[in-house]
């Protein structure tokens, strides 16, 4: 393929032209099952090529990890040398989620059945807003306590993070549940017919049912949004494990104990189990 520009050859369809300049695409739309990342490259509406990026998934442990990372990171690649202005993406969450990390690019998350469709006649037609606020001023309304502690918090300016949640109206506590599970967990309902969705915070027997704005027009699109942020959440329960896992392999037993007592309530069940483990191999 050529640049559209100077017409010096390009190794891959829709690659940015190191000669002039210039992009050949404006737009990736990746469709990924857990094998394969099919990419389509769009100039406006002009479909200027497609690429396919295969994988062949390993079963075990360490293997998978390292393997899904590999075809992740091929697929960044591929869209890193289109220098687009967006990029949408389908299909395996999994998949997706470890592209997105590697990439730094917001993915529009679009339908798997026909993606590259959905977003042509979606071209031109306005799509999502984005909001310029800080998180903090997203938070408003007449209830300002959030349960869970940190966590709650950190939840919420996980959500105030997003750029098409406009605002964050927290509800009020309801103490008269009967959980008992400690630890803070936080799930983004699905979409109502505005595209608007709730963060629900449970914390033992309390739950809070905060309201979230967001840019989105219908239940489709609000669906996105809800997708995104429950991605979004469990990438930071993810972060903090990891971070306090680090944290305990350099520190004393003594403070281990203190910490794990201490942090009690912030971690998950699943975090502490793994700790309880590595504490074990400290010991
Ligand atoms: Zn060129």
């Amino acid at each position: 393929m050529q640049c559209g520009t100077c017409g010096s050859s390009l190794e891959r369809p829709g690659d940015y032209c190191l000669v002039c300049h210039t992009p050949n695409c404006d737009t990736v739309i990746v469709c990924f099952t857990r094998q394969e990342a099919d990419l389509t490259m769009l100039d406006g509406n002009t479909h200027i090529g497609e690429t396919t990026i295969t994988t062949t998934p390993e079963h075990n442990g360490e293997a998978v990890v390292v393997e899904l990372r590999n075809f992740a990171g091929r697929v960044a690649d591929e869209i890193r040398r289109k220098r687009p202005e967006e990029v949408y993406a389908a299909g395996d969450r999994e998949v997706l989620r470890e592209a997105r990390a590697q990439l730094h690019y917001t993915f529009y998350r679009v339908p798997s059945e026909n993606p590259v469709e959905y977003v042509r006649e979606r071209q031109g037609k306005r799509s999502l807003d984005v909001v310029q606020r800080q998180p903090k001023e997203k938070i408003g309304g007449s209830h300002t306590t959030l349960i869970g502690g940190r966590p709650g918090q950190n939840a919420i300016k996980v959500v105030a993070g997003h750029p098409h949640v406009k605002k964050i109206i927290p509800g009020p506590i309801d103490a008269s549940g009967t959980g008992s599970q400690s630890g803070l967990r936080a799930k983004v309902t699905r979409a109502d017919t505005n595209g608007n969705v709730r963060l629900l915070l449970r914390d033992g027997s309390s739950v809070q049912e905060n309201r979230i704005v967001t840019t989105a027009m219908d239940r489709e699109s609000g669906e996105f949004v809800g997708d995104d942020l429950n991605d979004a959440l469990a990438e930071a329960e993810l972060q903090w494990m990891t971070e306090l896992v680090g944290f305990i392999h350099a520190v004393d037993i003594n403070t281990i104990i203190w910490l794990i007592r201490k942090h009690e309530q912030l971690a998950a069940p699943g975090a502490l189990e793994l700790d309880t483990g590595e504490l074990l191999a400290v010991g």
